[in-house]
């Protein structure tokens, strides 16, 4: 059994599911930069606001499920999902007092480019943000306001995902629209930026020459990015404005010409909801395909449709791969994350084979073993699986937050 003491939680609130983690507060403390903190207990509620029960699931550090109940359609909100999952953690034998709360939130806007701790005025100006991201930051933010309820007076911080790019280069982070807009914040953001810095984490582990090298990251999940890193730090990225940019996704488009936009409102007489439906929910794999978002589920269909939208899905990969390779005028590494890029052996083979112009020579044996290398010895670009795990980012801005504020 874990010895008690104090616990950090980490809560991710999306549009149906929070996911959590709980970690020993002094084990992340006392872990060294180089390596990521483990989390004791990690789960998630998911089928939220359904108006349907949802579900629950805890899984200890090992991976193994502990706990999975149903939550009663009353209880299937932001807030009766993180009481269910106190309630277990009440009946855990090492359950322990919370000492700190880290968020998950999509959008800091140019304010917030480093995690920071929640008070009254940053919660306001993260209401204010919510027009930037509409469909993802109402949900960070009832996440916040569940966890401020059930931990009065403990320290809450917030961690942005899009933080991780603010310092990319002024070409990079503009439109070409007129300069008035990028001051009224219309920008390019880019997201995913936890699950970047998590993979960076643990690249030094991999090749000590790593952080140091020109990295394209392949965040390959229902949501999709990539993100040209050098030196640690983020130089460009798929995503912008906001998170429909970039990759074909589960159930979003992905870069599509504006004037597509123009023409449903104009010539099709859709009105802005519909047009947020359609880009948002019923596009990417599902729009191309007819049959599934999910890729494990396109790759076993014998449709072929469903080949059709996994092709389309590679060839957009390989794309952006060359487009970020430029932008860093030369690549030395490619990693997979997310989902479909840690556990989709067949995906990565397709991708890596059309990315040997870069000077990817793959290592098929080892890519059926997921790795964690892909490349052979020698390869002038290698290829790496890693796997994404935003939660231990988050614990690890959190215990530095309490160092900090100690
Ligand atoms: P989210 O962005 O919601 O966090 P995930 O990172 O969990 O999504 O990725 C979900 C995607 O990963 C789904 O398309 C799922 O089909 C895919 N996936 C998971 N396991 C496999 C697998 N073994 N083979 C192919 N795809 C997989």
């Amino acid at each position: 059994m874990h010895p008690v003491t104090d616990q950090l939680l980490t809560l991710n609130a999306g549009s149906s599911s929070v996911k959590f983690a709980l970690f020993d507060a002094a084990e992340v403390a006392a872990t060294p930069g180089s390596t990521l903190p483990r989390a004791l207990w990690s789960g998630q509620a998911e089928g939220l606001g359904a108006g349907l029960a949802a579900r629950l699931y805890v899984k200890d550090a090992r991976g193994s499920t502990v706990h999975e109940s149903v939550l009663p359609q009353a209880n299937a909100t932001h807030a009766g999902a993180l009481d269910a999952m106190l309630a277990w953690r009440e009946r855990n034998p090492a359950s322990a007092a919370i000492r700190a709360v880290g968020h998950r939130i999509v959008h800091g806007g140019t304010r917030f480019t480093h995690p920071v701790p929640i008070n009254l005025a940053v919660l306001e100006e993260l209401e204010r943000l919510v027009p930037l991201a509409p469909l993802h930051q109402p949900h960070n933010l009832a996440g916040i306001h569940a966890a401020m309820r059930t931990f009065a007076g403990v320290p809450q911080l917030a961690c942005f995902d899009t933080a991780f790019h603010a310092k990319q280069s002024d070409v990079n982070q503009r439109f070409a629209l007129p300069r008035a807009l990028y001051d009224a914040g219309v920008r390019r953001y880019g997201f995913h930026g936890l699950s970047y810095e998590s993979v960076l984490a643990q690249l030094p582990a991999l090749d000590p020459g790593l952080p140091q090298a020109r990295v394209i990251v392949a965040h390959l999940g229902n949501g999709a990015s990539m993100c040209a890193v050098q030196g640690g730090r983020s130089v460009a990225t798929t995503m912008s404005f906001s998170p429909l940019d970039g990759l074909v996704m589960g159930t979003r488009c992905g870069q599509l010409d504006p004037a597509v936009v123009l023409y449903l409102l104009e010539q099709q007489g859709m009105r802005v909801a519909d047009v947020t439906r359609l880009l948002f929910r019923e596009s990417g794999l599902l729009g191309l395909s007819g049959i599934s978002s999910d890729m494990r589920t396109l790759e076993m269909s014998r449709e072929p449709a469903a080949a059709q939208a996994v092709a389309h899905f590679v060839e957009q990969v390989v794309q952006h791969a060359g487009k970020l390779a430029a932008a860093m005028r030369g690549v030395d590494a490619i990693v997979f994350a997310g989902g479909i890029g840690e556990n989709s052996a067949t995906l990565r083979a397709a991708v890596l084979s059309q990315l040997t112009w870069l000077g990817v020579q793959p290592d098929s044996a080892a890519n059926r073993a997921n790795g964690p290398r892909l490349t052979v010895a020698g390869s002038p670009v290698s290829a790496w699986v890693v796997h994404t795990n935003e939660e231990a980012v988050i614990a690890r801005h959190v215990a530095q937050m309490l160092a900090t504020h100690a």
